[in-house]
């Protein structure tokens, strides 16, 4: 008996021998993957409810986005054009200081939505605050069906490295308050929904949290046995502020906190040396690197051709609405793929295989979820999904990584699977109303900056 069978596919397992299987079938049982091979050889085993024929399709791991802010989805658009602290100072902290659970349970519905419709099954958010509402959030992900790790933010300063009491009252936290809920919400949420659901900690960049308060943060998340995600070495200021501070390179003060290991992601990772990436190998923890964001920030240009020569684990991810603007992952892997050619004068840095294995198995490595995400093998999670290639911008075929990766879009996506469910079938997501969505993000958009008086538009006449 299985439950769901993908058949005559071409299968991209991203297993150890990174092997593609021409007229493949993935067996699916439960939430696992019991079964890949040739669909000949392995489909007659099987009694199969729901044959999925993905003949001229792609199937492969879904896409792990190490790097997302949920709560800045309703702000796509809010701020372009701008760089990273007056972008904070001026819009996106003020916009956000204004939200309640309704608007953080919205965001969290419309980001989800984009997420699974462009093939992206687990996802790191980076730093709930607590006025999002952590409870209306969870439930967002309980519910569409998607995979998350969400972090809940911590703060006992309110500082952006040597600028103090820079964030506005609205969004400041106090420590022992973001501590106390962060347990609360592991209590409650780490392990739910099927084990989909995980709490990780996200403190806050260097200058909004003191030296003891991440070393606390580390010792509890160690006890606890989850994960860390820091925003690390985004900008320039930040190295300084912590080499005029601390005299310590980012890794440096981050080992010096205690907060280094497999279970930490530095998000960013921009203004990262030689010395940093030597930490990150013998520590193991891995950085998300956000080309979009960082580009148009002009945050600057992350050396990850040099960090996974040293051995360090890179993922990849989408960052936010107003940073990116968007959260699909094709389009970040083509940017992560071109970019560092353009900037090395090297066509032969970061191939598409690279940037893939950035997107789904080293993004798994960095989750809890670590080896049994990421590749589709017997045993596995099953979060599955099949990309269309009968498309004109998809053919022909002939290394289908190299049209994934310099040719696709999100948009490609037909199918996603999730824990053994069928989240979207033939891009229609069964598991939410996304007209709904939609509708009411268009609205509560909007309203969301008129509570400034902020009148965001067009920059041409409008008549
Ligand atoms: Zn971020």
């Amino acid at each position: 008996m299985a439950d769901i069978a993908l058949t005559h596919a071409t299968v991209v397992t991203m297993n150890p021998r990174r092997e593609i299987l021409l007229d493949g079938a993935v067996v699916i049982e439960g939430n696992k993957i019991v079964d890949v091979g040739k669909t000949s050889q392995v489909v007659p085993q099987y009694r199969v409810d729901l044959e999925l024929d993905c003949a001229g399709k792609l199937v492969l791991p879904g896409f792990v986005d190490c790097h997302v802010h949920l709560a800045q989805a309703l702000l796509r658009g809010c701020a372009d054009d701008m760089s990273l602290i007056p972008w904070l100072r001026e819009r996106v902290w003020p916009l956000q200081g204004t939200y309640t659970p309704r608007e953080g349970k919205l965001s969290a519905q419309l980001c989800c939505l984009e997420m699974i419709k462009s093939g992206t099954t687990t996802f790191v958010e980076s730093g709930l605050h607590s006025r999002y509402g952590f409870d209306g959030i969870a439930e967002v992900i309980e519910s569409i069906g998607i995979r998350a790790a969400l972090s809940k933010k911590l703060m006992n300063v309110s500082g952006y490295a040597d600028q103090p009491d820079v964030i506005p009252p609205s969004m400041v936290e106090d420590g022992e308050a973001t501590m106390r809920e962060t347990l609360a919400m592991i209590r409650k949420w780490h392990g739910k929904a099927n084990d989909r659901i995980h709490v990780w900690f996200g403190p806050r960049t260097p200058g909004a949290c003191t030296v003891e308060f991440y070393r606390e943060i580390a010792e509890r998340a160690r006890e606890h046995g989850t994960g860390v995600t820091i925003h690390l070495a985004e900008v320039k200021q930040d190295v300084e502020y912590m080499r005029k501070e601390f005299n310590m390179t980012p890794m440096q003060f981050m080992r010096h906190c205690g907060l280094v290991g497999r279970h930490v992601i530095y998000a960013h990772g921009v203004w990262l040396s030689d010395g940093d990436f030597r930490i990150l190998r013998e520590t193991g923890g891995t950085v998300c690197h956000c080309p979009a964001s960082n580009l148009k920030l002009a945050s600057g240009v992350a050396p990850v051709v040099k960090m996974l020569e040293a051995g360090v684990n890179v993922a990849l991810g989408c960052d936010g609405g107003p940073s990116n603007n968007c959260y699909d992952m094709l389009r970040e892997m083509k940017l992560a793929a071109v970019v560092h050619k353009g900037w090395l004068l090297d066509p032969q840095a970061l191939p598409a295989e690279s940037v893939l294995e950035m997107a789904t198995i080293n993004g798994a490595r960095a989750t809890l979820w670590g080896d049994r995400l990421g590749s589709l093998e017997r045993g596995k999670l099953a979060d599955v999904i099949v990309v269309n290639q009968r498309r004109p911008h998809l053919v022909p075929v002939r290394n289908p990584i190299s049209n994934l990766v310099y040719a696709a879009s999100g948009e490609d996506v037909e199918t996603v699977i999730i824990d053994g469910k069928v989240v979207m079938q033939e891009r229609e997501v069964n598991t939410i109303d996304e007209a709904e969505v939609i509708a009411e993000a268009q609205e509560l958009g909007l309203e969301v900056d008129r509570r400034l008086g902020l009148n965001i538009g067009p920059r041409w006449p409008v008549i």
